[in-house]
C-alpha cells in the first residue's frame, strides 16, 4: 500500500478486505472448535437483548394483567425468566472463557510467524531501516489487532442481530420511530471515518520513533551499556531523549482525542434528542391506554437497545477498518522476500560437503544504499590446508571479504568459486555448515555454557564429550569444568544465578563454538579485541595447530602475531595491495613495513618499561 499523502480513501479501505480470507485462515488455524464455538454463541448473544426485552415484558404484561386466584400462570412466567437469565449468564461466562483462550492462541501463532519471518530475513534486509520499521509495526500490532478484527466482526453480527431483533420487536408499534433510531447514525459515520484515517497515520508515522524510543530504553535498562552511560551520565540525557519521544507521542493522542471528544458530544446530543423523542411518544400511548405498562418498559428498553447498538455497530465498523489498514502492515510483513539466499535457491542447488579450495576471482562490492566500494578487485586463490593472515586498517574491507564468503551478501561483482564452482550454485545452508566462524561481534548468550557452545553444532549439543573437547581446542577446558556447574552452568547475568565472565573468556567461549563445527573453513575475525597479546599470540597458535587439513583465516590488527602465518593479506581501501610471508611483505610492502615497526616499536617499548619496572620494583 501507498502511504505517502495523508489520507486513505474508500479504495484503501476496500483494499484491506481483500486479506480477510488469510485472516480467517489465520483463525481457522489457530484452533478451529474454538472458532467455531465464538461465532455460534456471537450469534446467541446477538439475540438475547431482544429476548431478555421479551421476557421482561411477558413477565410484567402477565402480572398486570391476570386475574386474582390464578398465580400458577405468574409463577410460569415468572420460572421462563428465571431459566432465561441463567441460560444468558451461562453462555456470557462460555463465550468469556473461550474468547481468552482463543486470544491467547492467536497471540502466541503471531508472534510465532512473526519471529519466524525474522529468522528468515537476510543481513540485508536487518539492515535496512524500511524493514526494520515494518517489523516493529507488526510486532506491536501482533498482539491485538487481528484478534480485535475477529472481536469486531463478531460485534458486527452480533449488534445487526440485536437491531435487526429489536426492530422487528418496536415495528408491532411504531415502525418510522426505529427506522429513525438506526439511520442517524450513520450520519456520523463519515465523520468518524475520518479521524480513524488520521489516527492510523500518526500510528503510521510512529514506527521510526518507536525503535528510537526501544534503542534509548535498551541503553538505559542494558549491563552492556550501563557501565558508559554510568562514566559519561548520560542517563538524563537519554532519558530527555526519551521523554521527548513520549511528549510527541501523547501530544499527537490528546489532539486526536479531543476531536473524537467534539464529534462525540455533537452526535451523542443529537442522537439522544431522538432517544427522548421516542420515549415521549411510547410515554404518551401508555397514557392514551394504547400500550400495557409492561410493554412501555419493553419499548423504552427496545428504543435504547436500538441507539446504543447501532451506535456501538458504527464504532464496530469504523475499528474494523482501522484494524484492517494495520492488518495490511502485518501481511505485508509476513510476504516480505528474504534477502538471505538460504530462502532464495532452487531445491536443485548443489550441497557442499566439504571445502577444498575458495577462489575470489576480481570480485568488489558496495554494500547496499552506498556508492564507495568497500571491497575492489579483490583476487585470491586458498587450497586445503592454507592457513592464512588477512591484515590491514580499520575499514580496509577484511570483515567484508569474510560476509562475502558467508554469504550474507550476495550482489557483488566478479565471482566467488568454491572447489570451482560459482558459490551462488550451492546451497547456502551446505555452505554455512561448512563454515566455523568467530566474528568481530561474536554473541554472548545469557544460556547455560553448553548452549554457548553447543550452538556451533545444535544437533550434538547434548554430547559432554564433545563440548569439552571443543573447550579444549579453545583453551578453556580447565576453567569449564571448575564452573559450579560445570557446563551446565548459566553464563552473563541477564538471568538468575548467572555466572559472569571477562571479555577475554567470553571469546575463547566463541571460539570454542566456532570449533564444535566439524567445518572445513575456519574463521576468526579480530580476536584482537578482547583479548591481550600473549593470548591472542597463543589463539592464533592453537588455530594453526589444529587446522592441519582444513581452511584458516585469521584476521587481526596485531601484525606482531600474525607475522606468523604462512600467508599474509595486507588490505587497504578494500584491495589487496600485497601477499606474501611476514619477511616478504617486509621488503616489498612499504606500508606495512611502516605499520609493523609501529606496533613492533610499540611493544618494544612497553617490554622495555616494564622491565625498568621490574627492576625498580
Ligand atoms: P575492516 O573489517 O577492515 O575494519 P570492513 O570490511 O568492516 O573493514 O569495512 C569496509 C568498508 O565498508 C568500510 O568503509 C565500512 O565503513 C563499510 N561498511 C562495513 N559494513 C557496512 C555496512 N553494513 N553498511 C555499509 N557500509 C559498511
Amino acid at each position: 500500500m501507498q502511504l505517502n499523502n495523508q489520507s486513505i480513501d474508500l479504495k484503501n479501505i476496500l483494499h484491506s478486505f481483500s486479506y480477510w480470507p488469510r485472516l480467517f485462515c489465520l483463525f481457522w488455524n489457530t484452533h478451529k472448535v474454538y472458532f467455531i464455538s465464538i461465532t455460534i454463541l456471537s450469534f446467541i448473544q446477538g439475540i438475547l437483548p431482544v429476548l431478555s426485552l421479551y421476557m421482561t415484558q411477558l413477565l410484567v404484561n402477565t402480572i398486570v394483567t391476570t386475574d386474582t386466584g390464578v398465580f400458577d400462570e405468574i409463577l410460569f412466567v415468572f420460572l421462563l425468566f428465571i431459566i432465561f437469565t441463567i441460560f444468558k449468564e451461562v453462555v456470557n461466562l462460555i463465550t468469556e472463557y473461550i474468547d481468552g483462550l482463543f486470544q491467547t492462541l492467536l497471540t502466541n501463532k503471531l508472534n510465532f510467524m512473526i519471529l519466524d519471518k525474522s529468522n528468515t530475513l537476510g543481513q540485508e534486509d536487518f539492515e535496512n531501516s524500511e524493514v526494520q520499521d515494518q517489523l516493529k509495526r507488526a510486532q506491536q500490532e501482533t498482539g491485538y489487532r487481528p484478534y480485535q478484527i475477529f472481536q469486531q466482526i463478531l460485534s458486527i453480527i452480533t449488534s445487526v442481530i440485536t437491531v435487526i431483533s429489536s426492530i422487528v420487536f418496536l415495528f408491532y408499534w411504531n415502525w418510522w420511530v426505529a427506522l429513525i433510531l438506526i439511520v442517524l447514525p450513520s450520519f456520523s459515520f463519515l465523520s468518524f471515518i475520518k479521524i480513524s484515517n488520521k489516527e492510523f497515520f500518526v500510528f503510521w508515522n510512529r514506527a521510526g520513533r518507536n525503535r528510537q524510543s526501544w534503542y534509548l530504553t535498551h541503553l538505559l535498562t542494558h549491563d552492556k551499556a550501563f557501565k558508559e552511560v554510568k562514566i559519561y551520565n548520560i542517563g538524563r540525557l537519554l532519558l530527555d531523549q526519551y521523554n521527548k519521544i513520549m511528549n510527541g507521542f501523547y501530544s499527537e493522542d490528546k489532539q486526536i482525542a479531543t476531536r473524537r471528544l467534539k464529534m462525540s458530544l455533537f452526535f451523542g446530543l443529537i442522537n439522544l434528542a431522538c432517544v427522548f423523542f421516542a420515549i415521549y411518544l411510547v410515554i404518551r400511548d401508555t397514557y392514551l391506554k394504547q400500550i400495557l405498562i409492561g410493554s412501555f418498559i419493553s419499548y423504552v428498553q427496545a428504543i435504547i437497545l436500538i441507539q446504543t447498538t447501532s451506535e456501538r455497530l458504527m464504532h464496530s465498523v469504523i475499528n474494523l477498518c482501522q484494524h484492517n489498514l494495520f492488518i495490511e502492515q502485518l501481511f505485508s510483513y509476513l510476504e516480505t522476500k528474504s534477502n538471505d539466499p538460504v530462502y532464495r535457491r532452487p531445491d536443485s542447488a548443489i550441497k557442499l560437503e566439504v571445502i577444498e579450495s575458495i577462489e575470489f576471482k576480481n570480485v568488489s562490492f558496495s554494500y547496499p544504499g552506498t556508492e564507495n566500494y568497500a571491497l575492489k578487485n579483490v583476487s585470491l586463490i586458498l587450497e586445503k590446508g592454507d592457513k592464512i593472515a588477512i591484515v590491514g586498517k580499520n575499514g580496509s574491507g577484511k570483515s567484508t571479504f569474510i560476509k562475502l564468503l558467508c554469504q550474507l551478501y550476495e550482489n557483488y561483482e566478479g565471482e566467488i568459486l568454491i572447489n570451482g564452482i560459482n558459490l551462488k550454485l550451492y546451497d547456502t545452508a551446505s555452505v554455512r555448515e561448512n563454515i566455523g566462524a568467530v566474528f568481530q561481534d561474536f554473541m554472548q548468550y545469557e544460556m547455560p555454557l553448553r548452549a554457548n557452545i553447543g550452538f556451533g553444532n545444535f544437533k550434538h549439543m547434548h554430547e559432554d564429550e564433545l563440548i569439552y573437547k571443543a573447550a579444549e581446542k579453545a583453551g578453556i577446558a580447565a576453567f569449564a569444568k571448575a564452573l559450579p556447574n560445570k557446563i551446565d552452568t548459566q553464563l552473563g547475568k541477564w538471568f538468575p544465578g548467572g555466572f559472569q565472565l571477562s571479555g577475554g573468556q567470553w571469546q575463547k567461549i566463541a571460539i570454542a563454538r566456532a570449533f564444535f563445527r566439524d567445518a572445513s573453513l575456519y574463521i576468526l575475525d579480530e580476536p584482537s579485541a578482547a583479548l591481550d597479546p600473549e593470548s591472542e599470540k597463543e589463539v592464533f597458535d592453537k588455530f594453526i595447530q589444529l587446522l592441519d587439513n582444513k581452511i584458516g583465516i585469521f584476521i587481526s590488527h596485531r601484525y606482531t602475531t600474525t607475522k606468523f602465518a604462512e600467508r599474509i593479506i595486507y588490505m587497504e581501501d578494500g584491495e589487496i595491495k600485497a601477499m606474501g610471508s611476514h619477511q616478504e611483505l617486509m621488503e616489498d610492502c612499504p606500508d606495512y613495513y611502516y605499520l609493523y615497526n609501529l606496533q613492533a616499536d610499540s611493544y618494544t617499548d612497553n617490554d622495555l618499561l616494564s622491565t625498568k619496572n621490574v627492576v625498580n620494583g
